[in-house]
Order: C-alpha cells, then structure tokens, then sequence
C-alpha cells in the first residue's frame, strides 16, 4: 500500500492472561480494558519480549519523528482475543487510557494514551462473533488513527459508501488516494486541462491516481481518479471481488472531521458535471 515507504518490524507473540477472564470485566468500559491489558503486558509479555528493541522514535509533533529512543516504547498492537469487554466496542488507538506504567525493570514505560508522546499503541477486540476480516480492518483502522489522525471524516449523518483507512471495520479499508497522499506514499498526477485516452494503471500495486480541481469549485475541492483491478489482497474497496473499474472520489474540502467526501464508481452511472 505504501509501495515500500511505510516498514514495519516486530514480534508476534500469543500469551494466556493471567487470571480467569471474568476477573478482567468488572464495569465494561475503559478501566477494564487498561487494567487487563497493563496485566498482560506487565505479567505475560515482559518477561519473554525485550521492549527496548521497540524504543526507536521519538515523536515531537505531527508528522515529524526523530529516529531517537525516548525510553517509551513505540508501538504495541493488543489483540483481545474470546474476551469480550462490551459487544459494541471494536478497538481503539489507545492501550485503554490510564496512567503509564513500567517494564524492562523499570527502564522502559507503556504508555496507555492516545496522541503524541501519549502513548505505546492500540487495542483490538476479537472474539467469534467477529469475522477476522473485520479484525484485521479494525487493525488498520486503529494503526490509521497514528497515521492520519483522531478524525473520523468520512462518517456523520448523511453516510457514503466509502473506502479508507479511516473508514468502519465493515467497509472497504484500503486507503484512498487522499490518504496514500497525505502520508506521501504515492503522488497522484493533477490533471489540469482536457485529458484524452490516458491509461490508468492498477491503482494499489502501482500507485496511479488523478487528482482533479475543478475551477469553479471550493478552495479545497478535488476529484480523484483510481483503477481498481482488485490484484491485491489489499485493494478491499467494496466487499464484491468483481466490483473492477474507475473509481471517484469527491472531496469537497479539507480533510478533518467533517463528513467531507463522497464517491461514485464506474459501475454506477456516473455523472460527472464539472468544468
Ligand atoms: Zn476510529
């Protein structure tokens, strides 16, 4: 997705909690979630993981990290997994809240937030009514938050199907032209007058994309333009493997937590009044 911008390098490790799950659940809301996973983490996967090995980045503002360890480690992705906290509830970019906590004898901290020099990572929640596919969406949903922000700005009242990082478990998650963009992982090409007979290559694995300003339009106002050919695992824009063709997205204005964008397919009758 990143075409090689984005790396990530870790451990997978599969541990049993310490006590008996009912222990854990006591009013189903964040001091749970905190205290279970701080067990785990403090009991269960200190003793067997070197977390130095993921103190490596110091974060100062937005977008800006210093390869610099800061003694708080960078990344933990917490998989609940058969216990079931509050069936609503599908992650968060956060270790539950709370206050920090220590590990590596007291070296290395766990921080339990959300935001810059807040936190260590983000919680999942699994059990067998989730399909893992929805899991795995929630993974990168909740990762995505670190990325791009606490902002949800494709939901609000008037709902469009849409795919993005940011978008819900149950929607296509992989990440819009906006998104890629943003994070500087592709550049998509700005059409800026009449284009004719252009090819459009696979927009996943070669990261082509057009991006459209129409000249009456809002300030910040862009159509953008993807082939979607479905040759990855990761092109999940919609759940239908035969949904192939030009997809559209509109954006009507800045990338924040307003429910800004809106999108047509080539499948659909597409109408596009803009000059
Ligand atoms: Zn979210």
């Amino acid at each position: 997705m990143s075409l090689g911008s984005y790396n990530v390098t870790g451990e997978v490790i599969y541990v049993e909690t310490p006590q008996n799950k009912n222990s854990y659940i006591i009013s189903g809301s964040y001091p749970d979630r905190y205290l279970a996973t701080k067990d785990v983490l403090i009991n269960k996967v200190d003793p067997v993981i070197n977390f130095a090995t993921y103190d490596n980045w110091t974060t100062t503002s937005d977008y800006t990290h210093i390869n610099q360890p800061d003694s708080v480690v960078d990344m933990i992705v917490m998989i609940w997994r058969g216990l079931v906290f509050a069936n609503w509830w599908s992650g968060e970019a956060s270790l539950g809240y709370g206050n920090l906590y220590n590990v590596e004898n007291g070296t290395i901290k766990i921080k339990a937030g959300y935001g810059n020099n807040a936190g260590s990572g983000v919680t999942i929640h699994y059990w067998e009514e989730r399909p893992l596919e929805y899991t795995s969406h929630s993974t990168v949903h909740e990762i995505g938050h670190w990325l791009l922000g606490s902002a949800h700005p494709y939901g609000g009242p008037n709902d469009h199907g849409f795919w993005g990082i940011m978008r819900h478990s149950n929607d296509g998650i992989c990440a819009n032209t906006q998104e890629r963009e943003r994070l500087g992982w592709i550049t998509p090409t700005l059409i800026t007058s009449d284009v004719l007979n252009v090819t459009i290559s696979d927009y996943i694995t070669t990261g082509a994309a057009f991006k459209f300003h129409p000249s009456n339009g809002y300030t910040n106002e862009y159509f953008y333009f993807e082939n979607h050919q479905k040759l990855s695992v990761f092109d999940y824009a919609t759940r239908n493997d035969n949904d192939k063709g030009i997809f559209v997205l509109h954006q009507q204005d800045i990338y924040n937590g307003s429910n800004n964008i809106r999108c047509k397919t080539s499948k659909w009758s597409m109408e596009l009044d803009i000059k």
